[in-house]
């Protein structure tokens, strides 16, 4: 079958042919019908962040059709929609034991330990499939997967509840789900700050209310707007001034989730904020097989709408997907392109 693999850390990523791979005990096989290409893809070709072995298939944000299955697989059929979850964990580890499965001690990831989506085929365990809806689009099945599935994770680590004002810090694709995800968990209200003019507009667009940092200072602007603050803030831009502004811009036992990464550490007003408010800073990794099946549900219902997400779609080629991953390594990238073999 075809594939589009990293062969060499630091080169363009090369089409080669590779075996058509076999479902074993309790394993699917999929038919690719769309695979995301993630700005951590970019990562693992220059070697900013490393992949397991070499030559490997990357991409992790996986939906097809089921073309084959293992033995011992009786839940699935042939034919039938899935998404990939891309955490392959043991599910006999003390952490998976405790449903904290994104910490198990032997966790795998699709497109970085195992080969991911980049190919026409790819093989997980069954339950790694999350069946799709009728009427969710394949592509943003895919995308679900990844950017989408942590900002749910990161509502649900913030502990969201009906009524809170949410602050969302950076807009691109984990922050345009959040606004939308925040409104579907009862958010009285959703505030989104970013410097980019585009990305408030598209923050709009969905129903948040644009904060710009160049009408003043961002947590003054929160405070004035809320009278005192937000239940939750979510960061995603990953900088220490947006993080330690999701801090202060929180109210009395107000929660920050942190999702954006950045390898400098950010300062906290121990006694301003935290002590005096009982505030919290929280972090967050991943996500969890439980909260793809409620994101479907959401999508089927019509309460998350990625389709405008989704800007482009290209063929399973070398090429063109290594001009996209350098778009996207120089921040040229604004939405999603899905890969369609
Ligand atoms: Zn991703
Ligand atoms: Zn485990």
């Amino acid at each position: 079958m075809r594939s589009v693999q990293i062969v060499t850390v630091g080169q363009p990523l090369q089409a080669r042919e590779v075996p058509l791979p076999i479902p074993g005990n309790d394993e699917i096989r999929i038919r690719v019908e769309a695979a995301g290409i993630c700005h951590s893809d970019c990562h693992y070709r220059c070697g900013t962040a490393s992949v397991a072995r070499l030559p490997i298939t990357p991409g992790h944000e996986i939906a097809g059709r089921i073309d084959a299955l293992g033995p011992g697989v009786d839940e699935l059929a042939i034919g039938e929609r899935v998404a990939l979850h891309y955490l392959v964990t043991c599910g006999r580890c003390d952490y998976c034991a405790r449903g904290l499965e994104q910490f198990c001690r032997s966790v795998q990831m699709l497109g970085k330990h195992r080969d991911g989506g980049y190919a026409e085929y790819v093989v997980v365990p069954a339950r790694n499939a999350i069946p799709v809806p009728d009427g969710v689009g394949i592509a943003e099945a895919a995308i679900m997967m990844c950017s989408t599935a942590t900002a749910f994770h990161a509502l649900r680590k913030a502990r969201i509840a009906p009524g809170d004002r949410v602050a969302i810090f950076g807009c691109g694709g984990l922050g345009l789900s959040a606004i939308q995800l925040a409104r579907a968990c009862g958010a009285a209200r959703v505030y989104a700050v970013d410097i980019d003019p585009a990305k408030l507009a598209a923050a709009q667009g969905y129903g948040a209310l644009p904060i710009d940092p160049a009408d003043g200072p961002v947590v003054r602007q929160l405070r004035d707007a809320t009278g005192g603050g937000v239940e939750v803030a979510l960061e995603f831009a990953g900088l220490p001034l947006t993080q330690r502004q999701a801090v202060a811009a929180l109210a009395v036992q107000g929660r920050a989730a942190i999702a954006g990464i950045t390898q400098t550490p950010f300062e906290v007003d121990s006694f301003g904020d935290l002590i005096n408010r009982e505030s919290e800073v929280i972090g967050v990794s991943d996500h969890l097989r439980s909260e793809l099946v409620t994101l479907m549900d959401f999508a089927q219902r019509g309460l998350l709408d990625l389709a405008s997400v989704v800007s482009q779609r290209v063929a399973l080629e070398a090429d063109a997907i290594n001009a996209i991953l350098d778009a996207l390594a120089g921040f040229r990238g604004t939405s999603r392109t899905v890969i369609a073999p």
